[in-house]
Parts: C-alpha cells; sequence; structure tokens
C-alpha cells in the first residue's frame, strides 16, 4: 500500500539528508525572537522601546525612560535587585537604576519585566559598566573595629543580610517627590562617596555612603518622602534608620546619638528624623549617609542629581 510505503522506517529516516535550508529557518525562528529581545539600547522592540539610557560606572545611577502599553506594575532588575517605573506621558514611564560601587565591569543586562507579574513580557537591555574612580583615605582605628571576633563577624554578616532584605525590594507606590535633599543644615561633607578605605594602613573596603559633618546632637532630615523600615543599633554602622521611598529607592542615616521616628512611619522630605551620633565605628561624631536603588549602593549626591533632572 502506498501510504505504508511512504511512513519512513527508523532507519531509513536517520540515512535521509540534512535538510539544510529547512534546518537554518527553524534556527533563525528560534533566534529572531531571542535577538530581539536582548537589542542595542536606543533600538525598538516591537510596541516596546527604550528611549533614553546612558551606560553606568560603579555607584552611579542611570535614568532609563521607555514605552510600552501594558497596564502597571513594571519591574525591573538589575544588580540583583529590583527597580520599578513611574508612569511619566502616554505610555511613557521611567525608572531610576542603579549600579553597585562594586558591580562588575563589562556588559551587563538590564531586565525590564512588563504587566503582571503572571505572564509578564519580559526585555533584557545591555548596559556597559566601567569602573568608578575614586580617592583613598586613611584611618587609624581600635583593632577589635579592623579584625573583629568571630562572633561579631558573624553579628556584621547577618546584619547586611539584614540590610540587603530591606534595601533590595522596588514597593510600587512613588512615595518620592522631587529632587531629594542634604539631610543636615550645613550640607558639609567630610568624606565623599567610594573613597578606599585604609584602616590602620590595610585597605579594606570603598566608603558606601556621604559623609556630612556635623556635632553630636546636630538635626538630621528625611532627604525626601517615604515610610521608615528599620531603627537599629548596628555594629559598624551605629543607629541607623533606613526609609523606603518607593520604586526600589531607599536611603540610609547612620551613626546616630538619637532616632526620633519607629519603623512604619511616613516621613516627609525635611522631617526630624535624629540627630548626628558618634555611634559604630566612627573617629568622631558625623552622619553617614547612604543611597540605595534596586539594591545597588550608589552615590548619594548622584541621587539629588537624577532625581533634580527628572523633576526639571
Ligand atoms: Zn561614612
Amino acid at each position: 500500500m502506498p501510504i505504508l510505503m511512504r511512513k519512513p522506517s527508523r532507519n531509513s529516516y536517520k540515512k535521509e539528508p540534512l535538510n539544510k535550508g529547512l534546518a537554518l529557518r527553524a534556527l533563525l525562528i528560534i533566534l529572531i525572537p531571542l535577538l530581539m529581545a536582548i537589542s542595542p539600547i536606543g533600538q525598538s522592540t516591537d510596541s516596546t522601546s527604550l528611549l533614553t539610557a546612558k551606560n553606568s560606572a560603579q555607584g552611579s545611577i542611570t535614568t532609563i525612560t521607555m514605552t510600552f502599553k501594558e497596564k502597571p506594575p513594571h519591574k525591573g532588575y538589575f544588580n540583583s535587585g529590583e527597580f520599578a517605573f513611574f508612569n511619566t506621558g502616554t505610555d511613557t514611564y521611567t525608572a531610576l537604576v542603579g549600579t553597585d560601587l562594586y558591580a562588575k565591569g563589562g556588559r551587563q543586562l538590564i531586565e525590564v519585566s512588563l504587566g503582571d507579574e503572571v505572564g509578564a513580557r519580559r526585555r533584557y537591555y545591555p548596559i556597559d559598566v566601567s569602573g568608578g574612580e575614586f580617592g583613598f583615605e586613611s584611618f587609624t582605628v581600635a583593632k577589635k573595629m579592623v579584625t573583629p571576633p568571630s562572633k561579631t563577624k558573624s553579628r556584621i554578616a547577618e546584619e547586611r543580610k539584614l540590610v540587603r532584605g530591606l534595601t533590595s525590594k522596588a514597593t510600587e507606590k512613588k512615595l518620592w517627590h522631587g529632587a531629594f535633599e542634604l539631610p543636615t543644615n550645613n550640607g558639609d561633607v567630610s568624606s565623599a562617596f567610594g573613597t578606599n578605605r585604609v584602616l590602620n594602613g590595610t585597605k579594606r573596603y570603598r566608603h558606601n555612603g556621604l559623609d556630612l559633618r556635623g556635632q553630636t546632637g546636630k538635626t538630621v532630615f528625611a532627604s525626601n518622602k517615604g515610610r521608615v523600615v528599620m531603627t537599629k543599633a548596628l555594629y559598624i554602622s551605629g543607629n541607623t534608620i533606613a526609609i523606603d521611598h518607593g520604586l526600589g529607592l531607599y536611603t540610609m542615616y547612620s551613626h546616630l546619638s538619637k532616632m526620633t521616628v519607629k519603623v512604619g512611619d511616613v516621613v516627609d522630605k525635611g522631617t526630624v528624623i535624629g540627630e548626628i551620633g558618634a555611634t559604630g565605628r566612627v573617629t568622631g561624631p558625623h552622619l553617614h549617609w547612604v543611597a540605595k536603588i534596586n539594591g545597588a549602593t550608589v552615590s548619594p549626591l548622584e541621587l539629588i542629581e537624577a532625581t533634580r533632572l527628572i523633576s526639571g
């Protein structure tokens, strides 16, 4: 019977020459959507397009603007943390993306998920990360602060984990508005962000915040509107307040002598949250001010600048 004869046996199928044209077409069908999803910055991918984005350096902030028609939430992922978009026009959304102070250099992918979590469309955009340029600073501190006993080491590790857990999620409500502001009255910087810290002669870490000069008891303000998510005495940072400003933006205030807010409080820009002090690992009273976006530690001065530019 002709029908039966046309049905290839296992053996005859193996011997059949490979149809190269067909194989190539199949490969392209798989590859094209993949290549479209990973398109260079500035190129459009169907109804979604990345309007503006720039490459980034360690510890800096990139503003990305996109157009898409999906309904919120629109979230992004970078540096193993989350950020969220806010509406800036018809089908237009903007987000601030942080590149961590210790981010790996070279080409990295920003992941954007459009619409609801379930069945969300995902897009990937490459960004080139370069090394930041930071100076050096030397300090002499108590030996136990440089090489703490193992019990203290595990406490420090636990506290880092806690802070990471609290500051790497993006809450969808945008509480911050306008430009962030310096949290002290004089705004006098005593140590820049990112400087390589040399403790008792050995290079140890990069300064993950901005130090603002001030005497114990001087007022500390919230740099923007947000919700207090932590008020805790930490080993290295001393009394520390963390504020969630929404969309993945957080600020932290360390070495405080007094904390006058509690977890859950919603504070406005300029609300008094505590007083400058010398708690934790310090050589004298000052405010250590930290900014985080999508879990990445970024320059607080850049946060002021980036939000000022967005707000016009
Ligand atoms: Zn500091």
